[in-house]
């Protein structure tokens, strides 16, 4: 049991207000909230009363990221930043990113009734954007907050040709380059960027555990596969005369998953697949497929995709197939700084939680927010490790684990504060 007492109720209003959220959608009957559209406002409104009502001051910056700011009991303190993000994918569940803001404001509502404030200030964060829904972009909101956006993609234009600049005009934030690509913070005031979210996987719940520390974002690729052979007509073309691009292509998917399943940490994935002419009569002359491998240790992800380089070169030899590799994007790990690492690992011995250590596979803002000072995450476990689904799902016990984690993880930043160890 947690040494930190904690009533029932505090964990039972975080999930009923994961429930009260999930209603402000674009679409009735499930979540479905995309960057600066209407319901974006309607969740600003329920949280801005929530963090007020907690002592905070609220804002909304340029680009739509929501600002709670709960005051040290220092002039001059650092500032900790919380948070997660508040949009969604379509037809999403309720807990991806928000449940990371709302356990956030849970322990600072906690505080303000104690009357405690803290030898440094907190800054809860509701980014604006991080699933890249509306315009295939991701991390709209830590970016702009970063000062690293790329003031380009407010030309980006949505499903409906609403380009990004207008949206967020008609959303009330300013696309003000200037104000985009200036950070809200310097390193020197930060002590750094804490995340809570479900883990997305299967891992915890496999194991029995309510939490894990993350130890990194892990790091992807992405290769664009072309395998050019000769299209040929399918009834009088002998077998052994084809170079039928598909069968290339086929047999390199599987070598992919067979290299993914033989190293441990190794996940490979050909998730698109397109096929020219593609006609049911045609030998297929022309694929193009989608490569995302990812690995926590950058030397080893490029040594994965140097062999199923190498791998592909011989299939295309043997079948006298042209092959064409283009990599599309390098993403390293980003790993969690070591110092809060080690304070998660205490605030759950201290609370008598298992401690667990765990890589994230998915991208999270935190990866954004790295480029500006330490990061570090807790996963809370998620049910059959569904996420991006209505079937989300997260125990209340889980929840109020995540909560006691984080305010023991805040009382020990205060100490190690007021100790000047930090
Ligand atoms: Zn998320």
């Amino acid at each position: 049991m947690s040494e930190i007492a904690m009533p029932d109720s505090v964990a039972h209003t975080v999930m009923e207000r994961c429930d009260l959220l999930a209603t402000c959608s674009e679409e009735a009957g499930c979540v479905t909230r995309r960057f600066a559209t209407p319901p974006m406002h309607q969740v600003h409104e329920l949280f801005a009363n929530w963090m007020r009502t907690a002592g905070m001051t609220v804002q909304i910056d340029a680009v739509g990221n929501l600002i709670g700011r709960y005051e040290s009991n220092r002039a001059g303190a650092q500032t900790l930043l919380l948070g997660s993000h508040l949009d969604t994918v379509r037809n999403a569940g309720k807990y991806d990113g928000l449940l990371g803001v709302l356990v956030a404001l849970a322990c600072l509502e906690r505080l303000y009734a104690r009357g405690e404030r803290l030898p440094f200030a907190i800054e809860l964060l509701g980014f604006a954007e991080e699933e890249g829904l509306r315009y295939q972009s991701v991390y709209i909101g830590s970016k702009a907050i970063t000062g690293t956006f790329d003031v380009q993609a407010l030309a980006l234009r949505d499903e409906d040709g609403i380009a990004m600049v207008d949206a967020l005009r008609a959303f009330g934030g300013n696309p003000d380059p200037a104000l985009l690509r200036s950070p809200r913070w310097s390193p020197e005031e930060l002590l750094g960027y804490c995340e809570v979210h479900i883990e997305q996987g299967p891992v915890l719940e496999a194991k029995q555990l309510p939490l894990a520390v993350v130890t990194g974002i892990v790091g992807q690729q992405r290769i664009l596969v072309t395998f050019k052979g000769e299209a040929g007509h399918a009834g009088t073309l002998p077998m052994k005369q084809r170079h039928d691009a598909l069968c290339a292509a086929a047999e390199f998917v599987l070598a992919a998953e067979m290299l993914g399943q033989r190293e441990s940490g190794l996940v490979a994935t050909v998730g698109q697949l397109q096929v020219q002419p593609g006609a049911s009569n045609v030998i297929p002359g022309e694929v193009t497929l989608s490569l995302d491998i990812r690995h926590e240790d950058d030397t080893k992800r490029d040594l994965y995709a140097d062999q199923l380089r190498e791998r592909v070169d011989r299939i295309c030899r043997e079948r006298g197939i042209t092959l064409a590799w283009q990599p599309v994007q390098r993403s390293p790990t980003v790993s969690c700084a070591p110092s809060l690492i080690k304070r998660w690992r205490q605030a759950l011995l201290e609370e008598k939680y298992p401690v667990f250590m765990l890589p994230s596979g998915a991208g999270h803002d935190a990866v954004t927010m790295s480029t500006l000072t330490d990061i570090a995450m807790l996963f809370v476990r998620c049910k059959g490790g569904i996420s991006h689904h209505p079937a989300e799902s997260v125990l209340e016990e889980d929840v109020a684990a995540a909560i006691v984690a984080l305010e023991r993880f805040l009382k020990l930043t205060a100490k190690e504060v007021e100790d000047e160890r930090i």
